[in-house]
C-alpha cells in the first residue's frame, strides 16, 4: 500500500486553488493602489508647481510693476518695469529653500534666472529651453505640466507657464520643477503601507487556507487509510473520531465508510437468519482467544448447543416455522451471552458458545438460565404453540489448549447429552474440580425427551445434568 503523504497532489491543487486567487487579487490591489496613489501624487505635484509658478510671477508683478523687457548695448539685461532683475537670485533662491522647488525664468527661449546648477556647480543661465516645451508653451501660449523633462541629465516634473506683458504678448516662460526621483520616492512611501497590507493579507489568507486545507486533508487521509485497511479485509479497524466530529461532507463520507464496514462485517461474519455471528467469525474469534489465553492465561469456555428434535419441527409445522424457531432461539442465546462472550450459528440448528474470561461452572450457570428460558418460550405459529429444548456440551479452554480439540470435546459432550435423553447441559468433568460449583448434578434422562415429537415441557421436570 502506498504511504499516505499529506502533501500530495491533492494538497498542492487545493493550496493552488485557494492561494493563487488571493495572490492575484493581492497583486491587482497593489497595482491599482500604486496607480491611484501615483496619479493623485502627480496631480498634487502639478498643483504645487503651478502655484509656485504663479507666485513667482505675482511676486515680480507686485515688486516691480511694469512689463518684462531686454535692454542694453553690449550685455543684455532683463528688466521688470524699470528694475533690472538679471542676476538677482535672492527671491527664487529663497523660494527654492522654502519649497524645495526649482525655478527658472526664461526670456523668449533663454534662461535668465534659475535655481538650477550644472555638474560644475554653475547656474545654467544663458542656456536654451527644450524646443518642444518652447513650442507648447511659448508658441502655442498654453501652460503645460510634464512628468519627465531632463535638465542637465536630471529628470524633473515640470510646470511651464507663459509670461505675458500687459498687452498680452508672450515674452517668456516661468518654470517650476521637482526632481522625479523625489516625487517617485514619495509615491513609493505612500504606496508602501498598502503593499504591506496586501502582503500581510496574502500571508494571513494563505495561512488560514493552508491550515484549513491541511485539516481537510488530514480527515481525508484518515478516511483513505481506513478504507484501505477495510479493503484488505481488516473489518475491526476504527475510523478516528475527529473525522466523525466534523460538520461537513467528509464526516458523512466517514459515516458511510463505517456503515459499509458494518455491512461487510455482517455479510462476512453474521448469520442472515438469526443475526448471530456465523461460523467463520466464531472460528476466527476462538483461535484469537486461544492465543490470548496462551499468552495471558485468560480462561474461556467453549460450548456447543443443538436444538432437540428440530427436524420434527420442520416436518410438523413446515420450514418457515422452523426458521421462526431458529430466530427465536437465536435471540434468547444472544441475550444471555451479551457481556459474557458470544453465541454463533455453527450450522443448521447447532450453535457455538464462547464464554470469555469465564470458568466452566460460571458458564454452566449462564447456560442453565439460557436453557430454562428456551424451555419456557412459546413460539406461536399459525395458531399453534411450539416449544423446544436444547442440549449443550461445555468444556474449558485456557493456556495450552487447542481450539480444534476443544470443539471436538464440546461436540462429543453434546452427543453424550443427546444420547442421555437431550434437554440438558453436559459440562466437561475432566476439567479441574476448582472450576466446578457445588452440587452440580450428573445428567439424567428426561422422562419423555427422547421422543421424536415436539415436547411441551414442564420446567419442573427438567434437571441439569453433568457427566459423571
Ligand atoms: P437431534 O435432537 O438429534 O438434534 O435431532 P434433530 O432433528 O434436531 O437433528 P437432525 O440433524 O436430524 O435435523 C436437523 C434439521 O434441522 C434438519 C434440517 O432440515 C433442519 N435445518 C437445518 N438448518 C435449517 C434452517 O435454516 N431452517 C430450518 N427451518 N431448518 C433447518
Ligand atoms: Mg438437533
Ligand atoms: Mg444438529
Amino acid at each position: 500500500m502506498k504511504k499516505n503523504k499529506p502533501h500530495g497532489k491533492m494538497y498542492r491543487s487545493l493550496q493552488a486553488m485557494s492561494v493563487v486567487p488571493i495572490l492575484v487579487l493581492g497583486i491587482v490591489i497593489t497595482a491599482l493602489s500604486y496607480q491611484t496613489v501615483r496619479s493623485s501624487m502627480y496631480e498634487q505635484v502639478h498643483m504645487e508647481l503651478s502655484n509656485v509658478a504663479s507666485a513667482v510671477l505675482n511676486h515680480y508683478d507686485t515688486a516691480y510693476p511694469g512689463d518684462y523687457s531686454l535692454r542694453g548695448e553690449v550685455a543684455l539685461d532683463l528688466y521688470k518695469g524699470e528694475t533690472v532683475i538679471t542676476r538677482d537670485y535672492s527671491y527664487i533662491d529663497r523660494l527654492k529653500e522654502d519649497t524645495g522647488i526649482e525655478i527658472t525664468i526664461f526670456y523668449d527661449n533663454t534662461r535668465i534666472l534659475t535655481t538650477l546648477f550644472n555638474e560644475f556647480n554653475i547656474r545654467i543661465v544663458g542656456t536654451a529651453i527644450n524646443p518642444q516645451v518652447y513650442q507648447d508653451v511659448y508658441v502655442n501660449g498654453e501652460a503645460h505640466f510634464y512628468t519627465n523633462t531632463t535638465i542637465s541629465n536630471i529628470a524633473y516634473f515640470a510646470y511651464y507657464m507663459p509670461i505675458k506683458n500687459s498687452d498680452g504678448t508672450i515674452v517668456g516662460i516661468v518654470y517650476a520643477g521637482k526632481p522625479c526621483k523625489e516625487v517617485n520616492k514619495s509615491v513609493r512611501r505612500a504606496v508602501l503601507p498598502s503593499i504591506l497590507a496586501a502582503l500581510a493579507g496574502i500571508l494571513i489568507a494563505g495561512f488560514i487556507s493552508s491550515s484549513y486545507t491541511l485539516k481537510l486533508l488530514g480527515a481525508f487521509q484518515k478516511i483513505r487509510s481506513f478504507l484501505a485497511k477495510v479493503s484488505t479485509g481488516d473489518l475491526t479497524v476504527e475510523l478516528e473520531k475527529d473525522v466523525l466530529d466534523r460538520k461537513d461532507e467528509l464526516s458523512e463520507i466517514g459515516r458511510s465508510a463505517i456503515k459499509m464496514q458494518y455491512s461487510l462485517r455482517a455479510l462476512l461474519e453474521q448469520d442472515v437468519l438469526t443475526k448471530l455471528n456465523n461460523r467463520r467469525y466464531a472460528d476466527k474469534r476462538l483461535k484469537l482467544l486461544q492465543g490470548v489465553a496462551d499468552v495471558k492465561g485468560v480462561p474461556f469456555v467453549v460450548g456447543i448447543g443443538d436444538i432437540d428434535f428440530f427436524k420434527s419441527v420442520n416436518d410438523t409445522y413446515g420450514h418457515d416455522c422452523g426458521d421462526i424457531v431458529l430466530k427465536t432461539v437465536g435471540g434468547i442465546l444472544k441475550k444471555h451471552m451479551t457481556g459474557k462472550g458470544f453465541a454463533a450459528r455453527w450450522g443448521g440448528e447447532e450453535f457455538l458458545f464462547i464464554f470469555e474470561d469465564l470458568k466452566l461452572q460460571e458458564a454452566k450457570k449462564i447456560t442453565e438460565a439460557m436453557l430454562e428460558e428456551i424451555r419456557q418460550t412459546n413460539v406461536v405459529y399459525e395458531g399453534q404453540t411450539i416449544q423446544v429444548t436444547m442440549t449443550f456440551g461445555l468444556t474449558q479452554g485456557g493456556v495450552g489448549t487447542n481450539s480444534n480439540e476443544l470443539l471436538q470435546r464440546a461436540d462429543s459432550l453434546l452427543y453424550e447429552g443427546k444420547n442421555n435423553g437431550r434437554n440438558q447441559i453436559v459440562a466437561d468433568e475432566t476439567v479441574n474440580s476448582e472450576n466446578k460449583s457445588d452440587g452440580t448434578a450428573g445428567h439424567e434422562n428426561e422422562s419423555d425427551a427422547s421422543s421424536s415429537e415436539i415436547q411441551i415441557l414442564d420446567p419442573e421436570d427438567v434437571q441439569i445434568k453433568e457427566k459423571k
